[in-house]
């Protein structure tokens, strides 16, 4: 689902915040994305929406190769990828149903099938007596959840998300994650950046670690490495 082939990111002024990374994640895989502040987290997420281009190597998404991905074909691209924000992003002017509802709105979903999809997304996260109230009303995981229904409405076979937990308490958190943990189980692949580091070991899964723009461990989980190799 996400190749990257020895990607290098140098911003104009001339910072390098990726170099040489490589990697690649199946369909289905969940994976966390950890390293320093300034590591490179946030712009290996952007490559991938195609926010930002590679300055030199190849980054392949859903078998589609971004480098050469004309201007106008990035709205494409977007649809087919969610992504869970730390500030989740939410309209407070508008309802969590209309929250949920705008990715559909936006690509001219008919309006029944709006309703049944953002239903059945309200449903995944466990908010669909709320759908009513305004997204203040709501606590902070449950605003995050909101954000989440959001992310996938559209059924994207990716999520992405950066920093989704920052602002919950551990047992929120570990909810969240549970979450996405369910999405990847129904095929979805997801990358979740972090700086968890206590919440990602217990989870157990694949990480991927930045470290000055290069990827340091792309395997194993941090003081596990001696589990590959057999
Ligand atoms: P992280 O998400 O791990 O904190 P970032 O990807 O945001 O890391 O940043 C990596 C490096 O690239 C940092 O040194 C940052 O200052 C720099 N950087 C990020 N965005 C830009 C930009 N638009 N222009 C110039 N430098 C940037
Ligand atoms: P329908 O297929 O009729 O639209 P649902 O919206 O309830 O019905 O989704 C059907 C199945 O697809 C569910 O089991 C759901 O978990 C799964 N699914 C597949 N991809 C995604 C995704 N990106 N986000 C959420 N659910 C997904």
């Amino acid at each position: 689902m996400i190749e990257f082939e020895k990607v290098s990111k140098r911003y104009e002024g001339g910072h390098t915040a990726l170099q040489g990374v490589s990697f690649e994640m199946s369909r289905g895989e969940l994976a966390f994305l950890t390293g320093h502040s300034g590591a490179g987290k946030s712009t290996l997420l952007k490559l991938i929406m195609v926010m930002e281009r590679p300055s030199a190597g190849n980054v392949i998404v859903g078998g589609q190769q971004l480098n050469a991905l004309p201007r106008r074909q990035i709205p494409f691209i977007r649809r087919h990828i969610g992504v869970v924000f730390q500030n989740h992003q939410l309209l407070f002017d508008r309802t969590v149903f209309d929250n949920v509802a705008m990715p559909l709105e936006v690509t001219g979903v008919p309006h029944r099938e709006i309703g049944r999809r953002v239903r059945a997304a309200l449903d995944k996260v466990g908010l669909l007596s709320k759908e009513k109230m305004n997204p203040i009303q709501l606590s902070g995981g449950e605003q995050q959840r909101v954000g989440i229904a959001r992310a996938v409405v559209n059924k994207p076979p990716l999520l992405l998300a950066d920093e989704p937990t920052g602002n919950l308490d551990p047992a929120l958190s570990a909810d969240i994650m549970h979450l996405f943990e369910q999405f990847s189980q129904v095929g979805v692949t997801v990358l979740i950046a972090s700086h968890d580091i206590a919440l990602i070991r217990h989870l157990r899964r694949r990480v991927l670690t930045l470290s000055n723009g290069q990827m340091t461990t792309g395997d194993a989980m941090p003081g596990e490495e001696v589990l590959y190799g057999h």
